[in-house]
């Protein structure tokens, strides 16, 4: 395969800002032959996202991020190439999505106690069938003139260990592996961090992941290569992919990155739920 590659965006069906055909002509003016669409824990975007694909010869990748924990902290694992109608995967994006919306109503009365009323339209998911977060809630307090800004108000009220921050349920790193593996896909180890554990990528890689994302917009061509050597050293893949939300992170990250396409072959070698031998 030739072309350009991206395997991490988001659309409006999480906390991406463009609709998924958006994003699909917005990649193929960029010159991207390749993408994957990969909303939180939903895959709602990507029956729209594929038409337009066919429709302007953009390959489109059904694809997920999953949120899981792995010692303590917020972990993601990107499924890529998966059957996004596989019923397995289907209720665990649906439970999750379902625990989301639960989680936004324990925010709302968290925030309320702080004197910040927010309503259930006001955070609600922008698609029909999409999911809802942290930046929903706090693009709600920054309309209502509660905070400056979205990273005020993470800062203030949405991070971790502040005032209105809630843990999300989580299915664990084994279970999201296994799930998209059945699902015919491959489990990525998403954005392993600035700064390189090689124990966390290891017990990212036992648990199930077969790839670890190597091209990521913060990371400098050195990390990248230390990264696609300890990937080497496992036996496991290369993703990478700009993790664009649009204008929501402030930066539109589309087009930062571009993912050799080799990476892109190897990667779809390793699908589906027969093992790799590692
Ligand atoms: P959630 O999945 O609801 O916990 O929200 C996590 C998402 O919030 C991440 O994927 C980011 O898109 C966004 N996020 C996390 N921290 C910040 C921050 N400090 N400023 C802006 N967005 C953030
Ligand atoms: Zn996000
Ligand atoms: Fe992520
Ligand atoms: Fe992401």
């Amino acid at each position: 395969m030739t072309g350009r590659a991206d395997l991490h965006l988001h659309t409006r069906c999480s906390d991406g800002s463009y609709e998924p055909r958006e994003l699909v002509r917005l990649a193929h003016d960029l010159g991207f032959t390749v993408i994957a669409v990969t909303d939180h824990d939903t895959m709602s975007g990507v029956d729209d996202a594929a038409e337009e694909g066919v429709a302007l010869g953009v390959r489109v990748i059904a694809g997920v991020e999953l949120s899981t924990i792995d010692a303590d902290m917020d972990t993601h694992i990107l499924g890529l190439f998966v059957d996004h109608r596989n019923p397995a995967l289907v209720q665990l994006t649906e439970r999750a999505a379902s625990e989301r919306r639960e989680r936004l109503v324990r925010m709302r009365k968290m925030l309320k106690d702080l004197g910040l009323d927010l309503s259930a339209e006001d955070v609600a998911s922008d698609m029909e069938g999409g999911t809802v977060g942290r930046v929903h809630v706090a693009e709600a307090l920054v309309k209502h003139g509660m905070t400056g800004s979205i990273s005020e108000a993470f800062i203030r009220y949405l991070g971790r260990n502040r005032p209105a921050y809630v843990a999300k349920w989580s299915p664990v790193p084994e279970e999201c592996c296994r799930v998209i593996h059945e699902a015919g896909g491959v489990a990525v180890f998403a954005h392993p961090g600035d700064v390189v554990d090689e124990q966390k990528i290891e017990r990212m890689a036992d648990a199930g992941c077969r790839a670890i994302e190597a091209y990521y917009p913060t990371y400098s061509k050195g990390l990248t290569e230390t990264y696609v050597k300890i990937a080497q050293k496992l036996g496991i893949g290369v993703s990478g992919g700009s993790d664009c939300h649009g204008s929501r992170k402030g930066r539109v990250f589309i087009g930062s990155i571009t993912l050799p396409m080799e990476h892109v072959d190897d990667l779809e070698k390793r699908r589906g739920p027969a093992r790799v031998e590692r």
